[in-house]
């Protein structure tokens, strides 16, 4: 319930490689605390508008939200180092007439801006600079009448004190550079009470299990290191496979798949990435399926809040898209090159929970519908699925050395 209050009033809340909403923490060296760098801190006044911008050492999850009574803006960091710095270096203007700031509980911090009026929260943005570099969160804000004045009504002080424990932190993720074995995350979609797709008494849950357990011994031969979301037939929940891939630090996330499609003749394997605005109803519809199959067993999804989650993932994304997409036209190129059917699109984007991931290159392969009479066929073809892992393997590989050398490269 707090949580949707907090989706009405709180504008932005920005997690860089972090994953909040699914009670995990984020990479170490992201948890240490960010100095704030009061040279580049300020009030400033653009016409109507009043804007907090603050430069930090580095990216730091924030929220920014109104209170009244009297009018107050809010700023919740994750965490902001304060100390030594008087808020005076903001020079006041416009509508900030005092400014607090200091921790506030373990893993938080929080500046507090009483303002002249009633105001509304225009935007709040974190910029980055550079892969691992400094960050500025700015703030807009403009003066409303009373009566457009809408803090978060009937929170209590006890309410906002409520925030998420600081999670468990992961260790700190290092992209791949060639100098260890690659390590893959090789998720077999769904399980247990959520069987998937079901047609003429196959199930895709097994279906792609055991294909999984084929396709990691292909790339244990090939010298990757593998790690299975489920090694059983278990239900495993969406957010779960996305921490364990977190966890465990891997370098690549694969989710394996076999659907059904309701409409149209779909055939062939087809690669999937992250695409929230994708358009192509067939594909978001397959992608909402799977969300529900996770809530029809059970998941409590209340919390989730995707307002929240978008932010941060474009953020956080900027590095990790780029790296995926290439995943993905890699993938693509090998079962072409193998002379394995491919869907006649390929590549497609999808809004997939489970590709969710901030910082770990993800796609979900769908190995072919099982709504197809031709591609059922192949999924219990032997031969056909050699092929296919052949294919994957080769496709990460290759992947795997450009991914390394684009990575050495920006570290020089
Ligand atoms: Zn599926």
């Amino acid at each position: 319930m707090k949580r949707a209050l907090y989706t009405v009033l709180a504008v932005a809340l920005v997690y860089l490689i972090a994953l909040w909403w699914s009670g995990y923490g984020f990479a170490q060296d992201l948890s240490a605390l960010a100095r704030l760098d009061p040279a580049e801190s300020r009030v400033t006044v653009k016409a109507e508008a009043t804007e907090i911008t603050l430069g930090l050492s580095q990216p730091v999850p924030y929220r920014a939200y109104l209170l009244g009574e009297p009018p107050r803006l809010v700023m919740d960091f994750r965490e902001v180092d304060f100390a030594g710095q008087r808020p005076e270096v903001l020079a006041l203007d416009g509508l900030i007439e005092a400014v607090r700031w200091g921790r506030f509980r373990p893993g938080w911090s929080r500046l507090v801006a009483e303002l002249s009026g009633p105001a509304r929260l225009v935007e709040a943005v974190e910029e980055t600079e550079g892969l691992a570099g400094t960050a500025r969160i700015r703030v807009r804000l403009e003066p409303v009448s009373a009566d457009a004045f809408a803090p978060r009504s009937g929170a209590s002080d006890s309410a906002l004190w409520d925030l998420p424990q600081p999670a468990v932190t992961d260790p700190p993720h290092r992209r791949q550079m060639g100098e260890r074995p690659l390590f893959v995350v090789l998720d077999p979609g769904h399980g247990g009470i959520d069987p998937g797709a079901e047609v003429e008494g196959l199930q895709e849950a097994d279906i792609v299990l055991r294909f999984a357990r084929e396709l990691k011994e292909g790339l244990r031969r090939a010298g990757v290191e593998v790690l299975m979301s489920r090694e059983e037939d278990v239900f495993v929940p969406l957010e779960t496979r996305i921490t364990v891939a977190r966890a465990a630090g891997a370098d690549l996330f694969l989710s394996l798949h076999a659907d059904t499609v309701l409409e149209g003749q779909a055939t062939g394997a087809t690669v999937y990435l992250l695409d929230e605005q994708a358009e192509d109803s067939a594909s978001q519809k397959l992608a909402e399926r799977h969300d529900r199959a996770d809530l029809l067993a059970g998941v409590d999804l209340e919390g989730h809040d995707d307002e929240v989650a978008t932010i941060l993932m474009d953020l956080a994304r900027t590095e990790t898209q780029p790296r995926a997409t290439r995943l993905g036209q890699v993938l693509a190129g090998a079962i072409k090159g193998e002379g394995l059917k491919m869907h006649r699109h390929p590549v497609q984007g999808a809004a997939f929970s489970v590709l969710k991931s901030p910082d770990i290159p993800s796609a979900l392969l769908e190995l072919g519908f099982m709504s197809s009479e031709a591609d059922r066929k192949r999924l219990l073809d032997p031969d056909w699925r050699a092929r296919m892992v052949r294919a994957i393997v080769a496709g990460v590989q290759s992947w795997a050395q450009a991914d390394a050398a684009e990575a050495r490269l920006l570290r020089q």
